[in-house]
């Protein structure tokens, strides 16, 4: 995945500090030069990657001047703020506003973008998230344009049990829009969805119908709904939507496949909204919220801990062993059980890649390949295989040193079926991830935890 590859080529600009024995002009220098040839092979806008350089360059020449201070630590931590606030646009609050509709009113939500761009998938894909929450989600078509983009609509809509509005003959998106958005009023929805239609590319005429459509629906929220993988054209692209009506809010989808993730950068420069979900695949629960922090944790190879365990909870609602778990974590306790109960947790969640992702450390390990989702949890049936033959003893305790001892190797591995081979790899993997949690020197393990909580 080309996204990983950015993450990777950063995560390696910001190892030339860590490793350096004093960070000068030169080293910082160095990296800088590094994380920005990455970020503008990522197709990033250049103006966007000149402030991220200026901006790490102050702050790092800042921290000179503070005694005492990590110059490393806060040299990354500027690099992991200026990356997530070109992602977030805005403060916080706004974001999460855009995502907090009110109840007890009708929300018009109107949805725009280029032919392809994923905007019929998204727009169920949005309803059935706001289902989920209690809303009574309703959609329209207004993509005259496309034949069948009512139908693939009708379809979406009938599979997530969500009421649907359109035609066949009416020719003026404009009127189908308001009647739908009217009718769904007076029948007390208050989330109404309005799907609009694409071209191939940017031309007038969308423009044009966009404006109309919007004009009669008096929507709360446009929403641009953009390929992820699209790259350099993004920023444009974005742009010319933005100029033409009041974009609030992008949802970035095809996050599942070759995306650049400078796309999504640029996208929200462009339109200065935020973008507010990601697409991460094509069924219609491939759909997550998307946070700045915790996607350029991901990007970084970082994890994060947060989603996973609220990603646990969706799907196993059990306030105390989140939060036990959270607990434990930020003691610096990483046993060979909890990656155990995770795994588990993994495969009774079905989708594993999108929470492989979340966990430090596994998103780039051995257990898991993204694109070969089936090995991945082949291999994950056969780690937990191997630890249904370990003792009470090697799953609880936090000492690595005991994974040393051969005769344990030899006998999980006798006890499992499996080539001792098998068990000295899931044990490299749980070191890895274990270090990377826990930290490997007296002490880290809580002060990591929080830098990867953001
Ligand atoms: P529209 O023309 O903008 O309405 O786009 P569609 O909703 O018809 O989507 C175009 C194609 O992209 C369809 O084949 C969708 O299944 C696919 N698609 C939409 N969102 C995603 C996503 O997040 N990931 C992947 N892999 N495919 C998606």
């Amino acid at each position: 995945m080309v996204l990983n590859e950015l993450g990777q080529k950063i995560s390696n600009a910001l190892t030339l500090i860590n490793n350096a024995e004093t960070i000068d002009e030169k080293v910082l220098d160095a990296c800088l030069k590094e994380i920005t040839t990455a970020l503008l092979q990522a197709d990033v806008n250049v103006k966007l990657v000149m402030n991220l350089r200026t901006n790490v360059k102050t702050r790092a020449n800042n921290a000179d001047k503070g005694a005492g201070l990590n110059k490393r630590k806060i040299i990354e931590k500027a690099v992991v703020d200026e990356l997530s606030s070109m992602l977030s646009s805005g403060s916080a609050t706004d974001e999460k506003q855009l995502v907090d509709l009110k109840k007890g009113k009708p929300n018009v939500v109107m949805f725009v973008g280029l032919q392809g761009a994923g905007k019929t998938t998204t727009c169920t894909k949005y309803g059935a998230f706001y289902k989920k929450k209690g809303f009574k989600p309703a959609l329209v078509c207004a993509d005259t344009f496309r034949a069948g983009a009512f139908d693939q609509l009708k379809q979406n809509a009938t599979k997530m049990q969500i009421p649907f509005y359109g035609s066949y003959t009416e020719t003026d998106p404009a009127v189908i829009a308001a009647k739908g958005v009217d009718e769904f009023k007076k029948a007390s929805h208050d989330l109404i969805i309005v799907d609009t239609s694409g071209r191939h590319k940017q031309e007038e005429s969308l423009f044009e119908e966009m404006r109309q459509v919007a004009t009669q629906t008096k929507p709360d929220l446009i929403i641009f709904v953009m390929d992820g993988s699209i790259g350099q054209a993004a920023h444009d692209q974005a742009k010319a939507f933005r100029d033409t009506v009041e974009v609030g809010a992008v949802i970035m989808t095809k996050m599942d496949g070759h995306a650049k993730g400078g796309g999504a950068l640029s996208a929200v420069a462009a339109t200065q909204s935020p973008i507010i979900f990601i697409g991460t695949g094509e069924h219609m629960d491939e759909f997550e919220r998307f946070e700045a922090k915790a996607f350029v944790g991901r990007l970084l190879g970082r994890g994060d801990w947060r989603g996973f365990v609220d990603k646990i909870q969706e799907a196993v609602p059990d306030d105390e062993s989140k939060d036990e778990l959270m607990d434990t974590l930020s003691k610096g306790n990483f046993t060979m059980r909890i990656l155990y109960e995770q795994l588990a947790n993994v495969q009774k969640m079905g989708s594993v890649g999108q929470i492989m992702s979340m966990i430090p450390g596994l998103s780039n390990s051995g257990i898991f390949d993204k694109g070969k989702e089936k090995e991945s949890a082949a291999r994950i049936k056969k780690f937990m295989t191997m630890m249904d033959s370990m003792t009470n003893k090697e799953l609880d305790s936090p000492d690595p040193k005991l994974w040393q001892q051969e005769s344990r190797i030899m006998r999980i591995a006798r006890g499992a079926g499996v080539h001792p081979n098998y068990v000295g790899e899931l044990i490299g993997e749980y070191m890895r991830i274990r270090t990377m949690i826990v930290g490997s020197g007296k002490g880290k393990g809580k002060q990591n935890m929080l830098q990867q909580m953001g």
